[in-house]
């Protein structure tokens, strides 16, 4: 067929063109074609970004294909982020523009990227277990779905920090950066405690337990550091992450490569030492409204009596029943402070973009 022809060739834009005369299905069959040509060209937010133009077919057949997506995207495999990194990261930030591809598709930065990720698999998730259900015939595909829906979670809270940080909520901000450190195993490691350092130093002088959350997230960000600098030397303790739900530096393998320029490392360890005096190192608490334990504030389940909580849209953090708020769109909770601050500046729901109001 003429379209297989043009595929071979690369054209990808003839291919759509005529898929679209042969309707959705073929669409989503050559977008996904598309998106594994890119996918074997390490551009994976390339891939991403057809797939959310384009969609993508709900069916089991597609899951490796956004597994990979997802997890590539998410580990910023393709990001310049250590001592190789241009300026945009040598300030910690990522870069967001650039040049197009040789084939002409646009630059996609890592916030767009995952914005998109977040909602291919959404729309893939709710086509597999809505009308489709009859696709999710094997215990396999289930444990698919379910990780496919805990990269969705991440990359919503991702996307959400960077929108919260470019618009100035820097305590959403801070608490998404938190909450992105219980998936410190998809993302970069080192990268994921810099940026929650960062976000809470950001905030030191409003309360002191923004302070010694910087001093805890800084500390393992500079053990991270130097154990990848010197695997031999690493010597990280995991004591004041004991009852948290951040995975473990044990359960996972350390990056290759550093993810930060070393220079901010330094201005890290810098800060570190000049400051240690000024706060306890201690991460934030909350007082948990079943058993009234202490347990760490960011925590979804309680650490002693594991009452679970809703991961809140806004910040990540867990919905307690006193605060508990509703999208009127999705029907996904939130903390009803952080709801009516994101709310009142962007009138949208940030998990599915309805329009959306406070509520008191
Ligand atoms: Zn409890
Ligand atoms: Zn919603």
């Amino acid at each position: 067929m003429a379209v297989d022809v043009y595929a071979q060739a690369g054209q990808w834009d003839k291919v759509l063109e005529l898929a679209r005369q042969q309707g959705p299905a073929a669409v989503h069959l050559y977008a996904a074609n598309h998106a594994a040509k890119l996918v074997s060209e390490g551009r994976f937010k390339a891939a991403v970004s057809i797939l959310a133009q384009h969609g993508c077919e709900a069916a089991p057949s597609v899951f490796p294909l956004l597994r990979r997506v997802s997890q590539e995207v998410l580990a910023m495999s393709e990001e310049k982020l250590g001592d190789d990194a241009g300026a945009a990261s040598a300030t910690g930030g990522y870069q967001l523009t650039g040049p197009a591809g040789a084939d002409g598709l646009p630059f996609v930065s890592l916030p767009a990227a995952m914005d998109a990720l977040k909602r291919v698999l959404l729309a893939v998730l709710a086509g597999v277990t809505a009308n489709n259900s009859a696709a999710i015939t094997t215990a396999e595909h289930a444990a698919a779905v379910t990780e496919l829906r805990r990269f969705a979670s991440v990359a919503h809270l991702f996307a959400t920090r960077e929108k919260a940080k470019a618009s100035g909520a820097l305590p959403i901000a801070a608490k998404l950066s938190m909450a992105l450190l219980r998936a410190s195993n998809l993302l970069p490691v080192d990268r994921a405690f810099l940026e929650a350092g960062n976000a809470c130093r950001a905030l030191s002088d409003k309360a002191p337990a923004w302070h010694s959350n910087a001093l805890v997230f800084y500390n393992r960000f500079i053990d991270l550091h130097d154990a990848i600098s010197d695997p031999e030397m690493g010597n990280i303790t995991n004591k004041d992450f004991e009852g948290t739900d951040i995975p473990s530096p044990y359960d996972m393998p350390l990056p290759s490569r550093h993810c930060v320029p070393s220079a901010l490392a330094e201005e890290v360890r810098d800060w570190v030492l000049e400051k240690i005096a000024d706060g306890e190192q201690r991460l934030a608490q909350r007082r948990c409204e079943n058993c009234n334990k202490d347990t760490y504030a960011a925590n979804l389940a309680c650490f002693t009596c594991r009452a679970k909580h809703d991961e809140c849209v806004v910040t990540g953090w867990p919905v307690l029943k006193a605060t508990a708020v509703q999208c009127g769109g999705c029907g996904k909770k939130a903390n009803r402070l952080d709801w009516n601050e994101w709310v009142d500046a962007k009138k949208a729901c940030p998990w599915c973009d309805a329009a959306q109001k406070p509520q008191y």
